[in-house]
């Protein structure tokens, strides 16, 4: 478990399953303590113990198993409300607080004041949550990648990854998964004289290899290096265009951001 210390709440990291990641988030200014996308109850439980706290909520992104199969017994363990989607309200098990995306766009919990931010592609009923200067974002951004496209559409996910990249530069990104070294060897493939891009292979290859995580990252080093963010970029979709010239058409961002997912799921 690692602990991230912001300024009006703390942040702790645990890995469970073979890669992803569950936040807890405890509010330093009052009693609420916050689980995003609990995939198992059982290291939460020992989790909380260990810290001597106890969650008042689960606020879920999406459906998937993997995030929200510890919903249930939670609930059962620590009588937590499950925030989602109510879009979704069918999928999310334990479901008590639906929240209705995008017209609810906040919510306060203690002292903490939640931006819920409606970024459908993943799935469908996908929300992110904004906290100060933290970002949970479940499947949607990842680490030098994005979620692939299992309900919506390039469109979709494409407006939903802009809304991520108008957050701050300095907002930390947690997102569920440590998927960051196969995304940046990908990267690499497509962005190869991006000299940010090579210090971030070295970075996230040290860190993995001392076991530690890459995750949180930030906004500014994910439109810095995350191919799925570089068509925001006019010198990257420029150089792009000029590679792929042998299709004589210009691309726009929407087209290479299209273009470039459809080569990560076949990379
Ligand atoms: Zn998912």
């Amino acid at each position: 478990m690692w602990t991230y210390q912001h300024q009006r709440f703390r942040v702790y990291q645990i890995p469970v399953l073979r890669d992803n990641y569950v936040y807890i988030i405890e509010d330093c200014h009052s009693e609420v303590v916050l689980v995003v996308d609990p995939s198992l109850a059982e290291p939460i439980i020992q989790s909380c113990n260990k810290l001597n706290i106890t969650p008042t909520h689960i606020i879920n992104t999406h459906h998937h198993w993997d995030h929200t199969d510890g919903n249930l017994e939670l609930v059962q363990h620590f009588h937590c409300e499950v925030v989602g989607n109510m879009a979704d309200a069918q999928r999310i098990p334990g479901i008590s607080m639906a929240m209705d995306v995008p017209s609810q766009p906040s919510l306060t919990l203690g002292a903490l004041e939640l931006r819920i931010l409606d970024v459908p592609g993943h799935t469908l009923g996908h929300i992110a949550y904004v906290i100060d200067d933290a970002l949970f974002c479940g499947d949607t951004l990842f680490g030098a990648g994005c979620g692939r496209l299992f309900e919506g559409t390039p469109t979709q996910m494409w407006s939903s990854l802009q809304q991520l990249a108008a957050l701050d530069d300095a907002t930390q990104v947690y997102c569920a998964h440590e998927y960051t070294l196969p995304n940046l060897r990908f990267a690499r493939n497509v962005d190869a004289e991006n000299t940010i891009l090579k210090q971030r292979i070295h970075t996230d290859t040290v860190s993995r290899r001392q076991k530690q995580p890459t995750i949180p990252s930030s906004i500014a080093l994910e439109k810095q290096t995350n191919p799925f963010l570089r068509p925001l970029d006019a010198e990257f979709c420029a150089a792009y265009n000029q590679q792929s010239a042998a299709t004589e058409q210009h691309l726009q961002p929407l087209d290479i951001f299209t273009e470039l997912r459809q080569r990560k799921n076949k990379w």
